[in-house]
């Protein structure tokens, strides 16, 4: 079998064919495996991590779609029933329902969909744990002339990566929190990356399509970051669109799952404080 990252091969998690929930219009979005932080309010766990091929799951099958072959574990999605059993007893925040693509493959399996849509949305997981991936994918697809959006954590350096952002239409990026430890606290991860510098960089290459945090007071620094956001936005690009998430308890697996849903009253005023910060482009959802 082939490993990922030889001849820029990737795990794909989940193919929506036509989603209205993944940037605007009706896209296919593509939720890549493996993400390189772990947030607390995670609502698909089963795509941090990669398989370790550990076998817990494929006795825990009731209809026998999992296999281990030369140490491996191989899904037969024609078997599947999609019980999520496997997924429910995994003890590494992975999956073994997964597919090995190739940027050219996972464009032939998407194209079908093409007459539907108006672009695709690479999610995951985190899709920019793949910059090569993205930017073969990229040239693909909008040589068919759709468009490509990608759901992007903040946690890499946006200008290393010139060919990837040239090669994309635009980035929906999530803003985690703003006071470090806060940061840490909830993804697990250091917050070593300059996100000023990513933001102002996306925007001189009109590639910053959404700025994007999930609200809930608990965990996050809701004001700290709207504030400290609103200041590394220049004055020119004042109507960068906010989206402002509302924390739901329901989809969320991790730390947070105990964690009530923030409150309609709760997500109007926040809403209500960065438009007084300035903020023009706001949606709530
Ligand atoms: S989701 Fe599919 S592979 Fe996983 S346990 Fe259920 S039937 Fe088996
Ligand atoms: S999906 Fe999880 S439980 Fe199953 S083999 Fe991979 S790491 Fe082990």
């Amino acid at each position: 079998m082939e490993e990922v990252g030889t001849n820029n091969l990737i795990y794909v998690n989940k193919i929506i064919p036509v989603s209205t929930v993944d940037g605007p219009g009706a896209r296919t979005a593509i939720f890549v495996q493996g993400c390189n932080l772990k947030c607390a309010y995670c609502h698909n766990p089963e795509t941090i991590n990669v398989c370790i091929h550990c076998g817990v799951c494929v006795k825990k099958c009731p209809v026998e779609a999992l296999s281990i072959l030369n140490k491996q574990v191989i899904w037969d999605e024609k078997k599947c029933v999609s019980c999520d059993t496997c997924i429910n007893v995994c003890p590494h925040l992975s999956s073994p329902k997964v597919k090995l693509y190739s940027p050219e493959t996972l464009l032939e399996d998407i194209e079908d969909n093409f007459p539907f849509i108006r672009g695709i949305t690479i999610s995951g997981g985190e899709a920019t744990l793949y910059p090569e991936f993205i930017t073969k994918l990229s040239s693909l697809v909008k040589n068919k002339g759709k468009t490509v959006l990608i759901d992007a954590n903040g946690k890499i350096d946006f200008s290393l990566y010139p060919k990837m952002i040239e090669n994309i239409d635009g980035v929906m990026l999530d803003i985690k929190a703003w006071d470090e430890e806060v940061y840490e606290n909830l993804t697990e991860n250091k917050r070593d990356i300059d996100i000023c510098k990513n933001i102002k960089f996306l925007l001189e290459k009109n590639k910053l399509y959404e700025l994007r945090l999930v609200c809930e007071s608990e965990w996050v620094d809701v004001l700290n970051t709207l504030k400290s956001l609103k200041e590394c936005i220049p004055d020119d690009y004042k109507n960068i669109s906010l989206k402002l998430i509302t924390y739901r308890n329901h989809s969320s697996k991790l730390r947070m799952k105990d964690t009530p849903t923030t409150s309609v009253e709760q997500m109007k005023f926040y809403e209500k404080y960065a438009k007084d910060l300035g903020y023009k482009n706001i949606i709530v959802r």
